[in-house]
């Protein structure tokens, strides 16, 4: 699609997160064609023009987020059913996503698609929930965001209900699905390869998997995790851990981005940087679901060795929110807690991680991630003109620790304005939010999976 010429003109601030990580005072952008052609102070921009201008003095401006671990399936209808005191609601989960019908997950994955770029996110990663992506294209196009999408597969037995095949036809499937929709919406869908895990495929499946996307340079993620059980059960089946099998079936590698990644030991860490495999992080989820970060969580030891490191939300029912500023916040103030240390995680690292760092760990560092001369035009505008924002002297330090998505007023995706002044029109709010209450309604009479609406009277 081709966009007129856009310039943001005298920023307050424009955190660029570039190779120099310059925070430019009164900055300008111009953005031309779907690329930002020139960054630099408002004076030396003094000559620009643009077929549209936005006075942006009091903006600070970002790299849209990038959101590495985002189901945005089944789970908006549904959202808060899960009483804190039940436990893991997975096996609940994943039935609820195999009800869902094609109809339901267009209206639910417009919803997430409203809440991600509402609250900043240009690019999300859905790993393999969607289960019908001919009904959801329509939604991708409308909302302009950037989405990666695969099938998720397995071969073997899983605890909950997930998409079963025969090995050879789970391998032909990804083949396909990645041959149909790489490279849609004029580059803006990527397709990927998503088998669940390497507990629920088979070493062959694995490896016919990682063939597939070697060939056609394209990405891989699965869901990840260790620890001691897990090196132990790995132990008795002559792997030292799931980390090191995956790195024996020569899975493991730059296109491979692993999920969660909790409970890696030293061994494990190493074999990730050597492979140079990229990780996204879900801190919100990791500190809701009570998993030990303390005990488990490794993100400062992965980013001192270079690890492409992203953030995600994982779904509206694991961190419940879509709000990657929220994701950055606990970033950077989990680790603090969980070691004692003020220093970890600082705000700068958090927000790489949502942006340059994300990026790169999604395949996509060369062009999106940073506000430079050259990539795609992926720019977020927080409304400074706002209690939270108060006193502005540091704005890295405002954005991560006192702000949320609340105040994101602008989204431009690709050179064109997606949020305007708050406003979207891609879709009718109100009534998309009376649709998918309905669908919640209809989803959890359907499935038998409902829970008393709270702890206290209703009344
Ligand atoms: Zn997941």
């Amino acid at each position: 699609m081709a966009q007129g010429s856009l310039k943001i003109d005298r920023a307050r601030y424009v955190i660029t997160v570039d190779e120099q990580r310059r925070i430019i005072r009164d900055g300008s952008i111009l953005i031309e064609a779907g690329r930002i052609s020139r960054v630099g102070l408002g004076d030396e921009l003094a000559d620009a023009r643009a077929d549209r201008v936005i006075d942006a003095r009091d903006f600070v401006v970002t790299p849209g987020f990038v959101n590495g671990h985002m189901h945005i399936s089944y789970a908006h209808p549904v959202r808060g059913i899960f009483p804190d005191d039940l436990g893991s609601p997975l096996k609940h989960v994943f039935a609820l996503q195999m009800a869902m019908t094609e109809e339901e997950e267009y209206h639910t994955s417009l919803l997430a698609l409203l809440e991600l770029v509402s609250n900043g996110t240009v690019c999300l990663l859905d790993p393999g929930s969607t289960k019908f992506p001919d009904a959801c294209l329509q939604a991708y196009e409308d909302a302009g965001l950037r989405v990666i999408l695969g099938e998720a597969v397995t071969d073997r037995d899983a605890p909950f209900p997930l998409p079963r095949h025969a090995t050879k036809d789970a391998v032909a499937r990804t083949a396909a699905f990645i041959d149909k929709w790489n490279g849609r919406l004029e580059g803006r869908l990527r397709a990927w390869a998503m088998p669940f895990s390497p507990e629920t495929c088979s070493a062959e499946l694995l490896q016919g998997i990682k063939r597939v996307v070697d060939e056609r340079g394209t990405g891989l993620t699965l869901h990840h995790g260790s620890g001691s059980q897990a090196r132990r059960d790995y132990q008795s089946r002559g792997a030292k851990s799931p980390t090191e099998y995956l790195e024996a079936l020569g899975v493991l590698g730059p296109r491979t981005l692993l999920a969660h990644a909790l409970g890696l030991d030293d061994a494990e860490i190493d074999c990730v940087a050597r492979t140079g495999t990229a990780i996204t992080m879900c801190p919100v989820t990791a500190a809701k679901g009570a998993r030990g970060v303390g005990e488990h969580g490794r993100m400062p030891e992965l980013l001192a060795r270079g690890v492409r490191v992203a953030l995600g939300c994982d779904s509206p029912n694991n961190s419940n929110h879509l709000d990657l500023v929220r994701a950055m916040n606990m970033a950077a103030i989990q680790y603090k807690d969980a070691r004692q240390d003020m220093r970890q995680i600082p705000a700068e690292t958090a927000l790489e991680m949502g942006t340059r760092l994300g990026a790169a760990a999604v395949g996509l560092g060369e062009e999106i991630g940073a506000i430079e001369a050259g990539k795609r035009a992926d720019v977020v505008m927080f409304d400074t003109r706002r209690p939270e924002w108060q006193a502005l002297w540091n704005p890295v330090s405002n954005l991560i620790y006192n702000t949320d998505g609340r105040s994101v007023h602008t989204v431009i995706i690709d050179g064109r304005v997606v949020v305007d002044g708050y406003r979207q029109t891609f879709v009718d709010a109100a009534r998309l939010f009376s649709t998918v209450q309905e669908i919640g309604e209809r989803l959890q009479a359907r499935t038998g999976i409902t829970f008393p609406r709270s702890r206290w009277p209703v009344v």
